[in-house]
């Protein structure tokens, strides 16, 4: 499939994320305001124009934000909607649009493209200064600033996804994990963004919600029209504009093998996860919704290894009560049982945010105010899950754990305060299972490097190897650019998961791993040699990653892991790890 294109046709390449093909009309959604920066020298009489342009544009977003700031009112009270009082003041800054007009005027640019300059230089002045207030002011000035040259361009300010009314691949500069969760599945086809990767909240969620997607396809969104014809290739990360006669055969013989692949390995769910010499692991889902569940029965998953909470809070008004959230979890806790569900506490932060919560905005949000790290300061957000989740924990068989741990103290003051909790409910006459499993997550190389003294407090540790990965190695990943450097196989990423296992078998707790590596059949192998006991992987990847598994010896995996921990190369490692799921388990690559 990796041919030149046929005339008539344009391939565009990006980074496969989620698995399947697709065709249909192309929806490009809100494309990036970076063509605004091209400066367009105009004719002198086209200066009156772009001066009523802005003119128009700013009564517009004026009316906009009072609109917006009325809706707020209504349902969160007058004091949440005063933040758009920050937003008017901004429109109404006679310097910023002095300077604006004056630029229109004697550098002869489009009204967008004069904005857009003079603000990026207010916003990074601003952003820039030690003072929470004034950075606020920034931030304020961007959320403006998008808004207006959206104005401008004549496009959608924000994404609806009601608005969708037939089937289409969308394209987009790039999608939040939270405008991904609110996709109609039945109405998008497939998607494409210009940046992202492969362990990104976006390119789980699309794994998640079986939508093929492509991502880091560079400047698709600039290039491709709505309304186009293509066809997008999920597994080799394809989208072929106009696809001819030929290539539409030849993705439906592929679908078709696929078809076959997906059949084969439908015998696996009522089988046990077992190597071929009778080495046991146990095979876990990782969810993102309550209604995930089904999913996880079908897929012959034993229950669930990371409940992703984040999603119960984000595309909503308010955060989820305690009750809301209670009612949640017992759903997935009862459907699940006697199976076990861990459930993760919030990981807001990084890419994932609250549009209705006021976070400042962050340098390096991946390094900052993000998960346990979020939760310990914010006690009132915390303690409603915490003691939803207590409450669940009698209908089924719930496990908890902590995201982002870093060191003993987060872990210790968390565990405290499930300790205080636990005392109210006590008190309350509120039943909770007095067993509930409380167990860490090593996604930071630091907590790794002191697993044996986490593992005395915790009873099971659970690698996210996703963040072990981008923390461990310092590569982005989000970042399209960087994604070569994003190597599981990396020597300090092998020692991290080994020294964690070790730590845990020292206290006799287990060790799962529910980041992405845990799917890719080329990681299974090692990881079942390094000693993990247990993998949790998106629903889909489930079938392919035990159809592998009792396929293959724990002999020959932990002959892997030998080699891989004496190895300097995890290029090496990446060799002789498919080498071996070459051998074993063929008709996994027939496709590939
Ligand atoms: C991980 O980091 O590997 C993980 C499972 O958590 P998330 O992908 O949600 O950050
Ligand atoms: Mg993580």
């Amino acid at each position: 499939m990796q041919e030149p294109p046929r005339s008539g046709e344009k391939v565009l390449r990006g980074i496969p994320v989620s698995p399947g093909v697709c065709r249909g009309r192309i929806l490009v959604l809100g494309k990036s305001h970076e063509e605004a920066l091209h400066p367009h020298k105009l004719d002198d009489a086209e200066i009156a124009v772009q001066l009523q342009r802005l003119e128009t544009g700013l009564v517009k977003t004026r009316q906009q934000i009072h609109q917006v700031q009325r809706q707020v009112t209504d349902a969160l009270g007058a004091q949440d909607a005063s933040i758009f009082d920050a937003h008017l003041l901004v429109l109404e800054d006679p310097t910023l649009i002095d300077e604006v007009t004056r630029m229109i005027h004697q550098d002869k640019v489009t009204a967008e493209y004069a904005f857009k300059v003079v603000s990026d230089r207010y916003i990074k002045t601003l952003g820039a200064i030690e003072d929470d207030y004034l950075r606020e002011r920034s931030s304020d000035m961007k959320d403006v600033t998008s808004r207006l040259l959206n104005n401008l361009m004549g496009r959608e300010d924000e994404f609806d996804p009601k608005k969708m009314t037939e089937p289409c691949i969308i394209i987009s500069h790039d999608l939040t994990p939270s405008r991904t969760a609110l996709l109609d599945k039945k109405l998008t086809l497939g998607f494409g963004t210009d940046i992202g990767s492969k362990t990104s909240h976006t390119a789980i969620m699309a794994r998640s919600m079986r939508i093929p997607a492509v991502v880091g396809l560079q400047t698709a969104s600039k290039e491709i029209v709505s309304g186009e014809y293509a066809l997008l290739d999920g597994y080799n990360g394809l989208i072929i504009l106009n696809p001819t006669d030929q290539t539409l055969f030849e993705y439906g013989q592929l679908v078709k093998k696929k078809v076959t692949l997906q059949e084969k390995l439908k015998d696996t769910k009522e089988q046990a996860a077992l190597t071929l010499d009778g080495h046991r692991v146990i095979l876990s889902a990782n969810v993102e919704q309550p209604g995930d569940t089904e999913a996880v029965l079908a897929s012959g998953a034993e229950g669930v290894g990371l409940f992703r909470t984040e999603y119960l809070f984000i595309n909503r008004e308010r955060l989820p009560t305690e009750e809301e959230q209670y009612q949640a979890y017992r759903q997935v806790a009862a459907a699940l049982k006697p199976s076990p569900v861990v459930i993760r506490t919030l990981d807001l932060g990084g890419d994932k945010f609250l549009a209705h919560l006021q976070v400042p905005q962050e340098m390096n949000p991946f390094l900052g105010w993000r998960a346990i790290r979020f939760c310990l300061q914010e006690r009132d957000i915390f303690r409603a899950q915490l003691r939803a989740i207590l409450r669940a924990s009698v209908e089924g068989n719930i496990k908890m754990m902590y995201p982002m741990i870093s060191c003993l103290g987060e872990l210790d003051q968390a565990n405290a305060l499930v300790e205080e909790y636990r005392q109210e409910l006590d008190k309350e006459g509120i039943p909770y299972s007095k067993d509930l499993e409380i167990g860490a997550m090593i996604e930071i190389p630091s907590a790794a490097l002191v697993a044996d003294a986490l593992a005395k407090r915790v009873k099971f540790f659970s690698l996210g190897t996703n963040d072990l990965i981008q923390y461990t190695l310092a590569v982005d990943r989000l970042n399209d650019k960087i994604a070569h450097l994003y190597e599981p196989t990396h020597p300090a990423i092998i020692r991290l998961i080994r020294m964690t296992v070790e730590a845990g078998r020292s206290q006799k707790i287990w060790t799962g791993v529910c980041g992405e590596m845990a799917g890719d059949p080329l990681m299974v192998p090692l990881l079942l040699g390094l000693g993990v006991d247990e993998l949790s992987v998106a629903p889909p990847h489930v079938p392919q990653v035990k159809y592998l598994l009792r396929r293959l010896k724990f002999s020959e995996a932990k002959e892997l892991a030998d080699f891989a921990l004496t190895c300097e190369s995890g290029n090496e490692v990446l060799k002789r790890s498919e080498a071996l799921v070459r051998q074993v388990a063929p008709s996994l690559f027939e496709t590939l």
